[in-house]
């Protein structure tokens, strides 16, 4: 049973006390799109008076840290690059330090935006494919034909890193798919089956790397929430004690699932994202948090 404590001033002190870490997912809590949620900059900023360590935790990987950083300036939100980590960042980090390919097998085959290239740049990680308008186009014959017989492969990838890519086309699926059937290791930023904007949902990063699973058979390393590679790189860089450590957010299958399977201390859900109470009351629920409240502001309390 979730504890609802939106009102119990008592039993929010109570529950702040139990961390010292919070891992905040951002769309759903902090913001929906580009409308951030009244009294959220005021909220992380009482967490933080109380000696609260913040640190944002988001799978899109359309941004890179930077403009993670731009955003939550430009919406009146302090932090620091150092606190934000995207499934972008943790697919770098992974990649250069955990991955730590041989020279000359350790380029990257992207598939999806800047926010991913800009993120492999700060780790040193050569890539091509993403942004690059060669592999936005048809695919041609040559390119069936260069594809199959490996002269227009580049021997030096020995990752394909899928994301969400708004050019997704059949001519980047088949260069991802000959080099991950050439041995190349298969990493997904994050696996959303979708994620919402302003209009409503949309196809997500998980929708990009599924067809490549479906044709190679091969499933990806997922290194955004829910999986545990994106909590170990988050540990590795914080080095906090889990059991102080609360994950708030707005999905069950990606944050309350990643906050339950990395043992955290405890799991906080909002009701200002995708699920709701009846979600996680189901039978067959993915996840059910340790605590909830109606929006990530009511944690401040009296402060309100
Ligand atoms: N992926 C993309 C492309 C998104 O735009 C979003 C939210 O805006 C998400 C994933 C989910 O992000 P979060 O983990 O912050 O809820
Ligand atoms: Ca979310």
């Amino acid at each position: 049973m979730a504890q609802y404590l939106t009102g119990d001033n008592a039993a929010i002190d109570a529950f702040l006390d139990q961390f010292d870490v919070f891992l905040l997912d951002c769309d759903g809590v902090i913001w929906s799109g580009d409308h951030v949620f009244p009294g959220v900059p005021e909220t992380l900023e009482y967490l933080r008076s109380k000696g609260k360590k913040t640190v944002f935790v988001t799978n899109n990987s359309t941004k890179s840290r930077q403009e993670y950083l731009t955003k939550f300036t430009s919406k009146g939100i302090k932090s620091d690059v150092e606190e934000i980590f995207g499934s972008a960042y943790s697919s770098a980090i992974y990649i250069s330090r955990i991955l730590k390919l041989p020279p000359g097998k350790n380029k990257v085959f992207v598939v999806g935006e800047s926010g991913i290239e800009n993120e492999l740049r700060s780790e040193n990680v050569p890539f091509i494919g993403g942004t690059d308008p060669a592999f936005r186009r048809d695919i041609t014959p040559e390119d069936f034909k260069g594809l199959a017989d490996g002269t227009l492969l580049d021997p030096e990838v020995g990752v394909v890193l899928a994301g969400l890519d708004f050019h997704i086309n059949y001519l980047k699926l088949s260069h991802a798919f000959q080099y991950l059937r050439r041995g190349a290791v298969f990493l997904a930023t994050n696996v959303d089956s979708t994620f919402p904007m302003s209009h409503g949902f949309f196809p997500g990063a998980g929708s990009i790397s599924f067809p490549l699973n479906y044709m190679t058979g091969t499933t990806p390393v997922a290194l955004g929430k829910p999986s545990q590679a994106m909590m170990d790189a988050i540990e590795g860089k914080f080095h906090f004690d889990r059991k102080r450590t609360c994950m708030i957010g707005d999905r069950l299958n990606t944050d309350i699932k990643f906050g339950i399977e990395g043992k955290l201390g405890g799991t906080l859900a909002v009701l200002t994202g995708v699920h709701q109470k009846a979600d996680w009351e189901a039978e067959d629920a993915v996840a059910v948090p340790a605590f909830y409240v109606d929006k990530l502001s009511d944690l401040r309390g009296l402060a309100n």
